[in-house]
């Protein structure tokens, strides 16, 4: 596999691999536990199926990383980020690489196909929590004429930013939205798995 793509969905699962103690713990406190084992299951799977590709059109892998995702991910999350990849393939369909513009239009995609398909809004304690205010400020650095790698870096910032802004709200959805008042105090983990994702796909372009 080769591409900006590739090299992105290769750094990710190497990411969520070395997080998954972590990422487990906190969907102990406020779930069940599983959110590190699950992403970390589904993106092996992915870097698994994008090895025996060629293509680097980003829509043919980021379609491959959804399927993937969808198809081995059990929980909340699977669905959800397969949507957010399915949708990152559709608007990326056709291109090697993207300009910031371009990389706002997938994810504000993305996060559109998050939306609809688990009905949180910001401010749930969700990953919308850190997608959302990513794709805000990626579109604002895009139209300011900043340079991919710059766009992608303030998005990251922004979703470190929203996914810190977790941790006093009451979950709204999800499974730790059972906790009522309880899931008050800690980081969300679906949060701090899309700011994962976030900071290494600004890594990614930085390093192309
Ligand atoms: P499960 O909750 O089914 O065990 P995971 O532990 O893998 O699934 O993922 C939990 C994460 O999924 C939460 O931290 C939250 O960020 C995210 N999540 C749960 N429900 C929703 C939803 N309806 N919309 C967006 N994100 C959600
Ligand atoms: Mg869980």
């Amino acid at each position: 596999m080769s591409g900006v793509g590739a090299e992105w969905i290769r750094k990710l699962a190497a990411e969520v691999a070395e997080q998954r103690s972590a990422l487990v713990e906190l969907d102990t406190a406020i779930g069940d536990g599983d959110h590190g084992t699950n992403l970390d299951r589904g993106m092996r799977k992915a870097v698994q199926q994008l090895d025996g590709m060629s293509d680097s059109d980003l829509g043919a892998q980021f379609k491959t990383v959804g399927m993937a995702l969808v198809s081995s991910v059990g929980g909340a999350a699977g669905p959800l980020y397969g949507t957010l990849f399915l949708e990152l393939g559709k608007a990326a369909a056709g291109h090697e690489e993207l300009d910031a513009a371009g990389w706002a239009d997938a994810l504000e995609a993305g996060v559109r196909g998050v939306q609809a398909r688990g009905k949180a809004e910001p401010g749930d304690k969700t990953m919308l929590d850190a997608l959302a205010p990513a794709a805000e400020a990626l579109r604002a650095a895009a139209e300011a004429g900043d340079s991919p790698a710059d766009a992608l870096r303030s998005a990251a910032d922004a979703a470190d930013e929203g996914m810190r802004a977790t941790i006093p709200l009451q979950a709204r959805k999800g499974r730790a939205s059972y906790l009522g008042e309880r899931s008050v105090g800690h980081q969300d983990p679906g949060a701090t798995s899309s700011h994962l994702l976030l900071r290494t796909l600004a890594d990614t372009v930085a390093a192309v």
